[in-house]
């Protein structure tokens, strides 16, 4: 059965159904009040299963981790393991009240102190908050960070913050809602950040006003930037912190610490690289993680360990801590807690070893793709070095065709269409991140897929700019749609 085909509820509902039989009312009936007995709600009467088939059909509708391939770039789509689930479901976890004392929440604050202790390990950073819901939040959290340290030190004129053109599209917007000025900093045609421009933004006068940088790493074209060290050392010495932008740790768990890079503070998107579902906005986690430098700026409270106890309660080893000059509070309570509990599993269950092999097999499966797919798909920037955890192509199938249309078609054959248009430098930029938890076989017939539709291309294009073709609606008018959405059922006149 196709389940795009079938009936909705509304054409479903028959006078007089009901899913439930309630007992005999012992109060008197009363009918509702004028004003809230709407006769324009047409409201479906239907039993029980057609009401639970409505919704597992619905939700058949939409792509997931779960059902299909999802190589959406820089958003790291990998398989979150079920165990991760079972322990965010602990008792108690989910039971806990938020307004306990410590002394209560013993047990939630050691997770929170060894997951901070474990991603202290992972980046080789000092300090490390819990608080961020998101990875755009972390960031926000770390530009104020570095605002308040230039501040701290009576350095009022430190306004302006270098952003590399192949940096993710919330870092701009991050520096801007932080009050700073940004500047781009162009990459060169090899795909790194273009050294000669980086120096004349930093030198001579141009020094007094520089805030810092703020880079993604790897970038949007899933390239390392080979030059990083020598980059942060240029900023610091110009009398600027480096933000790190770590929401795609997928590529370095293992291999590389940031904090050797010479960043001061950067973010991780457990909700990516630590196996949590998202998309559809949320809930998420963007722990923030902090060299010597910033870590009293820390957003707190941050969980801490007093190995004696405190003498008034002995047995109170973790308590809630405010780090010393800390920018404050970004979330209530302790932040989107279950998604800390996923991580600390995830991190348990690997151990050091696993999580270095899932950069590996990420860095291993983006390349295999790449190399499946270049003749069609070409890389623009690093072709003839390895990629990270992802590429990003400029297709070029001829007859007019775009990115849009691949990604679109893409639909037809049960694909999640990869990230597109984006980074902007890149031509019809088509980002793919396999990630780890995709077997050969699917990449192969991912591969397969890309290579059929470019020959749809040349011999049928009207297929690929008419796609999708199996899906409730084709091609919406995507600012209308977002504009003007139509969220409820439009009942047909009959009704
Ligand atoms: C996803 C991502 C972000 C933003 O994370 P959100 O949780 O969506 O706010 C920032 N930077 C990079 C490089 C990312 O990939």
């Amino acid at each position: 059965m196709n389940v795009y085909e079938t009936p909705t509820v509304y054409e479903e509902s028959s006078p007089g159904r009901s899913g439930v039989i309630l007992p005999e009312a012992d109060v008197p009936e009363t009918p509702l009040p004028e004003k809230l007995a709407r006769k324009d709600l047409f409201l479906p009467e239907l039993d029980e299963a057609a009401v639970v088939r409505h919704f597992t059909r619905l939700s058949r509708k939409n792509f997931s981790v779960d059902g299909q391939f999802y190589p959406l770039g820089s958003c790291t789509m990998k398989y979150n393991p079920r165990m991760n689930e079972e322990a965010a479901s602990f008792r108690g976890f989910r039971l806990s009240h938020p307004l306990v004392p410590d002394s209560g929440n013993q047990g939630n604050l050691e997770l929170m102190y060894r997951l901070q202790e474990a991603l202290k390990a992972v980046t080789g950073f000092e300090g490390c908050s819990l608080q961020a819901a998101a990875g755009a939040q972390g960031e926000l959290a770390g530009i104020l960070m570095i605002r308040a340290w230039h501040l701290s030190r009576g350095d009022r004129e430190r306004k302006r913050v270098l952003i590399p053109d192949s940096a993710h599209g919330t870092n701009p917007a991050t520096c801007t809602m932080a009050g700073f000025g940004t500047e781009t900093i162009p990459s060169d045609a090899s795909g790194a950040v273009d050294m000669a421009a980086l120096e004349e933004a930093v030198s001579g006068g141009k020094a007094a006003d520089l805030a810092g940088l703020m880079i993604t790493n790897p970038g949007t074209l899933g390239l390392f930037e080979k030059n990083i060290a020598v980059i942060t050392a240029m900023i610091h010495e110009a009398g600027g912190l480096v933000y790190g932008d770590g929401a795609n740790m997928n590529a370095l768990m293992g291999i590389v610490k940031p904090a050797d890079l010479g960043f001061d503070v950067m973010h991780l998107n457990l909700h990516k690289t630590f196996s949590t579902p998202h998309g559809g906005g949320g809930p998420g986690a963007g722990a923030v993680m902090a060299g010597k430098t910033l870590c009293p700026f820390l957003p707190g409270p941050v969980a801490g360990k007093s190995p004696g106890g405190c003498p008034a309660e002995p047995d109170s080893r973790y308590r809630l801590e405010r780090p010393r000059q800390s920018i404050g509070r970004l979330k209530a309570f302790n932040g989107n807690f279950s998604v800390l509990a996923r991580a600390y599993a995830y991190v348990r269950t690997l151990g050091a070893a696993g999580l270095k092999r899932v950069s590996e097999y990420a860095v291993l499966n983006a390349n295999y793709l790449r190399a499946l797919v270049k003749d069609d798909y070409p890389v623009p920037y690093g072709a003839d070095r390895p990629c990270m955890h992802e590429f990003t192509a400029s297709p070029d199938l001829g007859n007019g065709i775009h990115t849009i249309d691949i990604a679109k078609r893409l639909i037809d054959y049960g694909f999640h269409p990869p990230t597109v248009y984006f980074p902007l430098i890149v031509r019809e930029a088509f980002m793919a991140e396999p990630t780890e938890t995709e077997s050969k076989e699917t990449l192969e017939a991912f591969a397969l897929a890309l290579k059929a539709i470019a020959e749809e291309a040349g011999t049928r294009p009207e297929l690929l700019r008419e796609a999708p073709h199996t899906t409730p609606v084709g091609r919406l008018d995507e600012t209308a749609a977002a504009r003007n959405p139509i969220v409820r059922h439009v009942p047909k006149p009959e009704f």
